[in-house]
């Protein structure tokens, strides 16, 4: 089959690639958006739950906000809560504007809409498989779709594919330079299908640890315990002892929590992050604990 041609090969629909696709379009430039899961998987895909005000700002302003301001919920603050007191912490006026809590499968499904819209190809069910030609004027990505292998050459591959993509591994060595830092801790994170305790996210210090209350609208509850490094999610059963998913989750007045994963903590940052041809999207601002490391504790 011969190759098609487009200006940018975007390798990824989460929200870095969506977003930049409508960016692309409403510019005048032709885009072709690659993504390995169905359309059902992404717009049902359950992650970040808060948008920063820069981030609102922006989606208002390319039209893409019209449900995030019907049904998101607002937040000009959080509590901290240490020493056995709680204190409130209002950001909304030096951030600029609310943060609102919507979430990002929510935004996933609003950006599919608005590139299945403007009619430019989105492919779902399509893994990229090589990624070539990075330093030359027409790099090619390899795509696979129901069995047959397809060619798209551009002129810039946009690698918004996550921190375990193809496309960061395609970046030609010496044009990137990483820093991390990794910690001694891991996080334990629980999804709880319960009312939040209260309507704002909850930073905890406590001599054991720290915790993160969070939610996901008003009947999803997102918590996040520190755990030691070395522990397996099989080491938080659900027993209903004090030590499991149920305990941690009974400790925010959760009834009910369905999901729970472990992740090895980590932050990082690119000095250097592009080359010629090719580029990475960007990722979330760490309003909540980083949750992606490339040697995870244990996944679930
Ligand atoms: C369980 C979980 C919870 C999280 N919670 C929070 C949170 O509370 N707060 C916060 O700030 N951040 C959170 N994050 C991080 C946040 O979800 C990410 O920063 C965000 O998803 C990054 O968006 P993205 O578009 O860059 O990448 P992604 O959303 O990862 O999208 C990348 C896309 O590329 C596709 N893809 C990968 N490889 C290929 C390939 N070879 N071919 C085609 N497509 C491919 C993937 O299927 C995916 O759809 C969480 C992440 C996870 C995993």
């Amino acid at each position: 089959m011969s190759p098609t041609r487009t200006q940018v090969a975007i390798v990824g629909a989460g929200p870095a690639g969506l977003l930049l696709a409508h960016l692309l379009h409403l510019q005048g430039v032709d885009s072709v958006v690659l993504e390995q899961r169905s359309r059902e998987h992404v717009e049902a895909r359950i992650r970040a739950g808060m948008l920063e005000a820069p981030t609102v700002a922006l989606l208002r302003e390319v039209g893409l906000a019209g449900r995030l301001d019907r049904e998101g919920l607002p937040h000009n603050g959080f509590h901290l809560r240490f020493d056995g007191h709680t204190h409130h912490l209002e950001f909304a006026a030096p951030a600029g504007g609310s943060a609102v809590n919507y979430g990002q499968h929510e935004l996933v499904r609003d950006l599919v809409a608005a590139r299945l819209a403007t009619g430019r190809p989105v492919h779902f069910e399509a893994e990229v498989v090589a990624v070539e030609d990075l330093d030359t004027p027409a790099p090619t990505v390899r795509w696979r779709s129901g069995g047959r292998e397809h060619t798209l050459v551009a002129d810039v591959v946009a690698g918004c594919d996550g921190f375990h993509g193809i496309t960061r591994a395609a970046i030609p060595a010496g044009a990137v330079t990483a820093t991390e830092r990794s910690y001694p801790f891991a996080w334990l994170g629980i999804l709880a299908d319960t009312v939040p305790a209260q309507p704002m996210a909850m930073y905890c210090a406590h001599p054991d640890g720290f915790a993160l209350h969070s939610l996901r609208g008003m009947t999803r509850t997102r918590m996040y315990l520190q755990v030691p490094a070395t522990d397996r999610l099989a080491d938080w059963p659900d027993d209903g002892s004090g030590r499991s998913c149920a305990g941690a989750a009974r400790a925010w007045t959760a009834r009910r929590w369905s999901r729970a994963r472990c992740w090895s903590a980590c932050s990082r940052g690119c000095a250097r992050w592009s080359s010629r041809r090719c580029s990475t999207g960007a990722s979330s601002s760490p309003a909540t604990p980083r949750t992606s490391c490339p040697r995870p504790a244990r996944r679930a």
